[in-house]
Order: structure tokens, then sequence, then C-alpha cells
């Protein structure tokens, strides 16, 4: 990590002023904590504003966004700073392709993440989309197989395109909790939590809207359908988990490679190996030397 430009968090000051002074607050409250350093990284699948996000996040136009072409070919971190405080957020390629998990994709963004320590893991999905599928699952599988379990203790739901009329007569919020509601319970599934581990971890959801037509308060905060500013709104959900948690999870070649299900059989070959001197080749020698002592004269002779 040594090597990354941390630069000054310039986008600090294109925040509304009010939601300045609530950043500069969480800001302070992490510092409480010890912590001046928290990394965030960005999954999901590809398009559905996980670059747009981080852009919206940093109030910076910090990492490529496309309607068509969806992809940042690479993950990319961007670091920046602001009083002594430093920010990093990871923006990583789509996760699928074709219709499957891309374990190409996969396996760049592990080694990207390779000695890095993850805070915060922000899972992005569209709130305009009505289904989850077997894909989804897929996914949070995929996640949960190559980070561990543990990242979703520090897993955040962020819904997108969050600027919607909810369907059905439904209100905003009856709206966002249902499409939530079946998101995390694939999260919950994909992660293989059990009952316990469900109720103990939580994991928080935010709604965003990164469109530049976002609706804004009298205070010139973009606000959700509800009235919510979402950008100081993400950022204390942030700080909620990063608190809430101790050390962030360092991405080691052993988490990476996980239970290697070789290591047993490797361990049981000198086992093996001495089982077969003296069961087999000892054996077979003491036949050949009772043979040979059996017999007074050479069968050739
Ligand atoms: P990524 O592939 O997940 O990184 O998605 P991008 O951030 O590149 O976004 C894909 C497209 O969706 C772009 O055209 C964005 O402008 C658009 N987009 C992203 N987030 C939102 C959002 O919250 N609301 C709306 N209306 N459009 C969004
Ligand atoms: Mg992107």
């Amino acid at each position: 990590m040594a090597s990354q430009v941390i630069r000054e968090w310039v986008g600090f000051q294109q925040f509304p002023s009010a939601t300045q002074s609530k950043l500069i607050e969480l800001i302070r409250k992490l510092k409480q904590e010890s912590v001046s350093t928290v990394t965030i990284l960005v999954m999901g699948k590809g398009g559905v504003g996980k670059s747009s996000t981080v852009n919206s996040i940093l109030g910076e136009r910090a990492v490529a966004v496309s309607a068509f072409q969806s992809e940042t070919p690479r993950p990319v971190m961007v670091s920046r700073s602001w009083a002594e405080f430093t920010l990093n957020i990871i923006d990583t390629p789509g996760l699928v392709e074709g219709g499957y998990v891309n374990d190409q994709a996969l396996d760049l963004i592990k080694r990207f993440l390779l000695n890095k320590t993850i805070d915060v893991l922000l899972y992005v999905d569209r709130l305009d989309t009505y289904r989850v599928d077997n894909l989804d699952r897929q996914i949070v599988k995929a996640i949960t197989d190559s980070f561990g379990k543990e990242i979703w203790r520090r897993g955040l739901v962020v819904l997108t395109h969050a600027q919607v009329s909810p369907p059905d007569g439904l209100s905003y919020d009856e709206f966002t909790s249902r499409r939530s509601e079946a998101l995390l319970k694939i999260v919950r599934l994909g992660a293989r939590m059990k009952k316990q581990e469900i109720k103990a971890a939580s994991i928080p959801l935010v709604c965003v809207e990164n469109s530049g037509r976002c609706n804004k308060n009298e205070l010139d905060e973009k606000i959700l359908p509800n009235g919510t500013a979402w950008i100081p709104s993400i950022l204390q959900t942030i700080t909620e988990v990063v608190v809430s948690q101790s050390k962030g999870i360092l991405i080691d070649q052993k988490l990476i490679e996980g239970p290697n299900p070789n290591t047993k059989g490797k361990l049981l070959i000198p086992l093996i190996a001495t089982f077969q001197y003296f069961f087999v080749v000892k054996r077979i020698q003491t036949w050949i030397k009772n043979d040979i002592s059996r017999e007074n004269r050479p069968s050739w002779a």
C-alpha cells in the first residue's frame, strides 16, 4: 500500500457545508476510536453503479463511469486524505459475465487485494430491479469463498437508482424494505449464515442516487424520496460498521487460497510410504531371503 499515491480529498470541499460538517463529525468519531484509515471494497455485478457510488462518496470523478461498456477492466484503489484521515476506496470490475460469475475477474480482484486490509465491503445492486435470482446468490457465494464469511460482518448492502416511484401503490419505505429483505435473504444464503449469525450480524442497507438529477434539500444536499440526505447517511453507516468491529480483514495468501483440500492428502504421503516400507518392501525382502536360504542349489545350476 506504500506505493499508493494519497491525494488530498479535494472533493470534500465540493460537498454542501451541511454535509461537510456531518462528515467532520464522523471523522472525529473515527479518530476517537484511533481509526485514521478506512479502506472500503466495492463489489457487485457490472453496470449497477459501483463506480458512480465511489465518485459520489468522494465528491469527485475519480473513477470512470460508463453506461454501455460497463467495465473498469481492473480493480483500482483511490486514496484521499483529509485532516490526517485517509479514505481508500477500491473499485472493482463487475463479477458477472454471460450469466456466470467471472472467475478471472475474481482472481484479478483477489491478487489486487493481497496484503491490503479491508474495513468495509459495499455490496452494490440496483434498487429498481425487482428480482433476485440464483446469480445474485452465486456472486455472494463467490465473495464468501474468496474472503471468508467474516467479510459480511463488515458488509453493507448499497442499492443504487434509489430515486424511484414504488410500484403497486407501496410507500417508498415499504418498497425499499421489501427489496432489501429479498436481497439480504440471498446474502445470508450465499454467505451460509446460520440462524444465530443472522441475528448477531444484521447487515445494514443504504440507498443511494448517483444521478445528477437527484433531488436536493434546502441545504443543497442530495436526498432520497423519503427525505434522507444520503451521502452523510452512507458515510455514517460505514463509520458505524468500522467502529463496531475490531481491526479490518487482512487479505493474505492464506485467506485467498483458503483451506487447501490437497494439504491433508499430502500429509498422508510419508505415512503411506512408511507403511509400504515396513509391510510391503520388508516382507518381500524376507520372503526372498527365506527363499534363497531354502534353496541349497540355485535353480539355474
Ligand atoms: P458499474 O459498472 O457498477 O461501475 O456502474 P457505473 O457506475 O459505471 O454505472 C453504470 C451506469 O448507470 C452509468 O450510466 C451511470 O450513470 C448509471 N448510474 C449509476 N448509478 C446510478 C444511480 O444511482 N441512478 C441513476 N439514475 N443512474 C445511475
Ligand atoms: Mg465500474
